[in-house]
């Protein structure tokens, strides 16, 4: 029996005697639940909670996954069950149990393990508090913007990308519990799940737990074997391994790696770079390595993926980031203002402001990062309060629906270095080496199709080049997607991204 909430039932084993009144009983304990803990830690922690039976004795009460099922055995067992105690009067103990699969509520899937012991006590502080309190580490200062391991170099780490920047919210509180906690127990002897599974439409953190848990590790263990990389890198350190012949030593980089962090998997493409993709992870998950992917989509339906590399992924924790609630967008944008104040106090931006922003973009976290940016621009230039109207003209481009928004190529530069993993300098510059050469004729590609620029400023753009180089690799682009959908999907994805 399902309330159509999902919220907390009493399950169809209750005894006749017991009828409504156990139901009711149910009910009270979660609203004392609620009352106690608050709407924010109930709905992430006991909404999928269902009673399954009482025997006079121990109250029996189901989740729908593993990871709900040790979060609330460390955190929260001595509420539940001073909870259950008020209501169930003879109970004296409360088991949680981890129902079959299939369950709507079930938002993601844990597989049965050992629970976790030492590393879970490690980890887990024994008050039964908010996770935000619980996780709160001290700060991390970032030293060096890359991984690498064995001289292989992951992806740029953005030095604010950490768990401290991080604001968590309903929307994101299994993400960044299940973020946590690999970061924490990857190198003890009890890791928590493997692999870790983020996925969630663009601008919603998936990067920014990555590389806060690859922060993380390295700031507990300076040698940490830990290697960032998006999809694209991968591929691209791969091909260019295969071209020089040397396939093996590829494959021989990740045999001491401790923590595989890769992004973007939906960006996994060509035949042969999934076939070592799953070499790799299917190694690396055999000998106890942590992985950890984001995508944009459930492994479900990642239609390139083999069957066998689908299950594999979800055997673990699999969490999806949802759509920011107005709170939440609120804090985000209130964290970004306290970073531009770190660095210059006078920055201020009125709750009004803060309110309009937050009840108008409601897309992604980017967009809240960008409208603090270019008001924070605008502050230097003033030095005088943002009112209401300058807010809404700063950002009017930003705000969903009211125009569509006006691509920069400064946006498509972004992207592209970031998905490449080149640097804009790199873009920008001379070299023509192939690592660089073809970014950027791609970047060329999307700056003709997303903006009104015409060739020559394009060309000035992109490192002062001329009109014709434009040009040919406009051609080039177009000719090699004509004949490579994989091509075709990635700059898809790349438009989706730069237009978000
Ligand atoms: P994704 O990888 O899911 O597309 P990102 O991790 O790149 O998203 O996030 C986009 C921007 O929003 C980044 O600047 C990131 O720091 C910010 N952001 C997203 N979620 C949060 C959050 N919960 N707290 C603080 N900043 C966030
Ligand atoms: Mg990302």
């Amino acid at each position: 029996m399902r309330a159509p909430s999902g919220d907390l039932v009493v399950g169809d084993a209750k005894t006749a005697a017991e009828g409504d009144s156990a139901e009711g009983k149910g009910l009270k304990v979660r609203a004392m639940l609620r009352a106690r803990l608050g709407e924010d830690i109930y709905v992430s922690w006991f909404k999928a909670l269902e009673f399954d039976s009482f025997d006079g004795k121990t109250v029996k009460v189901s989740v729908p996954v593993v990871f709900l099922r040790k979060w609330i055995e460390s955190h929260y067992m001595e509420e539940l069950l001073k909870c259950c105690k008020a209501e169930f009067k003879t109970a004296q103990q409360v088991s949680v149990s981890v129902r079959q699969p299939g369950s709507n509520a079930a938002r993601s899937v844990g597989r049965e393990v050992e629970p976790l012991k030492t590393a879970r006590e490690a980890v887990a502080e024994p008050r039964a508090i908010g996770i935000s309190e619980a996780v709160r580490m001290p700060a991390i200062r970032p030293v060096a913007g890359r991984t690498s391991v064995d001289g292989f170099e992951g992806s740029p780490l953005d030095p604010h990308h950490t768990f401290d920047n991080f604001v968590v919210g309903p929307a994101n509180r299994m993400a960044h519990a299940g973020a946590i906690q690999v970061a924490e127990t990857v190198l003890t002897d009890n890791p928590a799940f493997n692999p870790l599974y983020l996925y969630s439409s663009v601008g919603l953190g998936k990067t920014h737990l990555l590389q806060a848990i690859a922060w993380e590790v390295k700031r507990r263990a300076e040698n940490a074997q830990v290697l960032y990389l998006t999809a694209e890198r991968f591929r691209y350190q791969f091909v260019e391994a295969l071209r020089a012949q040397d396939p093996l030593s590829f494959k021989e980089k990740f045999r001491s790696i401790n923590i595989l962090l890769i992004d973007d998997l939906e960006f996994m493409q060509g035949e042969k770079t999934e076939q070592e993709f799953d070499h790799i992870i299917n190694a690396l998950l055999d000998g106890g390595r942590q992985v950890v992917v984001a995508s944009a989509r459930h492994p479900a339906q990642i239609e390139r993926l083999n069957e066998r590399m689908r299950s594999r992924l979800q055997r673990g924790l699999v969490a999806e980031i949802g759509g920011f609630d107005h709170e939440l967008r609120q804090r985000v944008l209130d964290q970004r203002i306290a970073e531009k104040r770190a660095a210059d106090p006078g920055f201020e931006l009125s709750r009004e402001v803060v309110d309009i922003l937050a009840s108008r973009l409601t897309e992604s976290g980017r967009e809240l990062e960008g409208a603090v940016n270019r008001l924070y621009l605008t502050w230097q230039h003033m030095r005088a309060p943002i009112t209401p109207d300058i807010a809404e003209s700063v950002v009017r481009d930003l705000f969903q629906g009211v125009e569509p928004r006006r691509i920069k190529i400064e946006d498509i530069l972004r992207i592209i270095s970031r998905h490449f993993g080149v640097s804009k300098g790199d873009l920008l510059s001379q070299r023509r080496h192939r690592s660089v050469v073809w970014p950027r004729q791609i970047g060329m590609y999307l700056a003709k199709q997303l903006t009104h620029r015409s060739l020559p400023e394009i060309g000035r753009r992109f490192g002062n080049r001329d009109h014709t180089t434009v040009l040919h690799a406009i051609r080039k682009i177009e000719t090699v997607i004509a004949g490579d959908a994989g091509l075709r999907d990635e700059i898809d994805e790349l438009k989706k991204l730069i237009s978000h």
